[in-house]
């Protein structure tokens, strides 16, 4: 079988040919059948998905929605809203999530970085201790148990994780740098959540903390992490921009953020047009307009800001008397450095940049699934195709195993081939299988369209 993906048809002949030694005639199904193959139990039917296409609903009210990737999510059913900034996530999403997430494990395991996961809840003595109990208002979300103590869901972890590097002892100089990361649910009280996953009360974010014996050593590991975001970003084929950024709450003296230019976007951003400065509008003294660095002239622009990374210093170390041991054998606090990914907040945010107004794109790699196929309308002249594509789907499914999860047959056969072609056009499937017309033709030919956003061949198989 022959499965390139560029051009618009494809003969069936070769797969057929393959197939001949293995088709069989079913009595009891009354129809061909493969002989070794029990694939076809488990083939992924769309029919049986929980997922809008199964579950329409109202759609007038959403289409007033002025932020696309909130829009295009809630039409196509990918979320669904709980409380003012909360979404339950259906399953395509957390399919996007997950395959997101492993995107990003890939880069933090290439530079050291080791998973770990932190309590949700925080105790507010350890918020006092590094002063932003009372620092951040009423942002942070504090609640107390039963016992009067008192907490808050975290919204990042430097207290958490500079106590829990403490407690251990101090760190050697062997191990360093320790880079501990997590990807969990974080929790912000926005006075407005809104934008849909861009700009929510709960998210997912990965944070990572990084120790490190001298500010060198802190700045070469520094320099690694934000290597490692470019890398995240061009592997999801997203535009960004990691322009200067101003520490806030979070302390610390160098700081950058990584933007997805796009309207939607909260934050104002000036690029130079005479070199590679750029910087978020809030850390610039005044509004001159002028490159300090080249003198140049600054470009406005907005965006959504997905990833932020901070040189911390000894902020954090020097309260919580977080230590490392030197080669030299001498006790110093770590220098540390804190970085974020707004998980879920890339999702919406790649949505948003990489869709049309009316259907969903996604960056490959994290498309929910590879592939949609869909057979002919029953009872059309076509019908008789419907066993060759569901062979090629198997066919497809045993030679390229890895792809075995990322198909789905659109048996929703009651429906006409267009109606189904329109819904996999707006869940954004990199790619689309229909038998249609030339089915019946001689070869039989099933018509393959490419969705991508990006133009890639990745399923040649003979
Ligand atoms: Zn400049």
């Amino acid at each position: 079988m022959s499965l390139k993906m560029d051009g618009l048809f494809r003969t069936g002949r070769t797969l057929l040919t393959n197939l001949t030694n293995r088709v069989g005639w079913c009595q009891k199904e009354q129809r061909c059948i493969r002989f070794y193959c029990s694939l076809h139990a488990k083939r992924n039917r769309l029919s049986r998905h929980f997922q809008s296409v199964n579950l329409r609903t109202d759609v007038t009210a959403l289409e007033e929605i002025k932020c696309k990737s909130q829009r295009l999510m809630l039409l196509a059913g990918l979320i669904s809203p709980a409380n003012p900034g909360c979404y339950y996530y259906m399953p395509y999403t957390l399919r996007a999530m997950e395959k997101l997430i492993k995107v990003i494990d890939k880069e933090m395991h290439a530079i050291g970085g080791q998973k770990v996961n932190m309590p949700t809840l925080n105790s507010a003595a350890l918020w006092r201790a590094s002063g932003r109990w009372d620092l951040i208002g009423s942002e942070l979300l504090r609640l107390r148990d039963r016992h009067g103590q008192e907490y808050c869901l975290g919204p990042t972890h430097e207290e958490a994780i500079t106590n829990l590097i403490a407690s251990q002892g101090c760190l050697s100089y062997k191990q360093l740098p320790v880079l501990l990361y997590q990807v969990t649910r974080k929790f912000r009280d926005e006075p407005k959540p809104c934008f849909g996953l861009l700009r929510g009360r709960e998210f997912y974010m990965k944070d990572l903390y990084t120790f490190d014996a001298t500010q060198e050593a802190a700045l070469q590991t520094y320099d690694l992490v934000c290597s490692a975001y470019c890398k995240v970003f061009r592997n999801l084929g997203l535009p960004f921009v990691k322009v200067r950024a101003a520490a806030g709450n979070i302390g610390g003296t160098l700081s950058h953020e990584f933007q997805l230019p796009a309207e939607i976007g909260e934050d104002m951003l000036l690029m130079c047009q005479g070199c590679d400065f750029s910087a978020n509008m809030e850390m610039m003294d005044s509004k001159e307009g002028q490159c300090p660095v080249c003198q140049g002239k600054l470009m406005e622009k907005k965006g959504i800001e997905v990833g932020h990374t901070f040189l911390l210093g000894t902020k954090y170390s020097s309260v919580f008397k977080a230590n490392v041991r030197n080669s030299q054998n001498e006790l110093a606090l770590a220098e540390m450095g804190c970085y974020g990914l707004g998980v879920s907040r890339i999702l919406a945010a790649a949505i948003e940049v990489l869709s049309p107004e009316d259907a969903i794109r996604w960056p490959n790699l994290i498309a929910p699934y590879q592939i949609c196929l869909i057979p002919p309308k029953k009872g059309s002249k076509e019908d008789k195709g419907a066993v060759l594509l569901e062979d090629l789907y198997d066919c497809i499914a045993e030679a390229v195993p890895d792809i075995q999860e990322e198909l789905v047959l659109d048996d929703r056969t009651d429906l006409t081939i267009g109606k189904r072609l329109k819904d996999a056009n707006k869940l954004g499937y990199p790619y689309v299988i229909i038998c249609g017309k030339k089915i019946l033709d001689e070869p039989p030919l099933f018509e393959i369209q490419n969705q991508s956003t990006e133009p890639q061949e990745w399923c040649d198989h003979s």
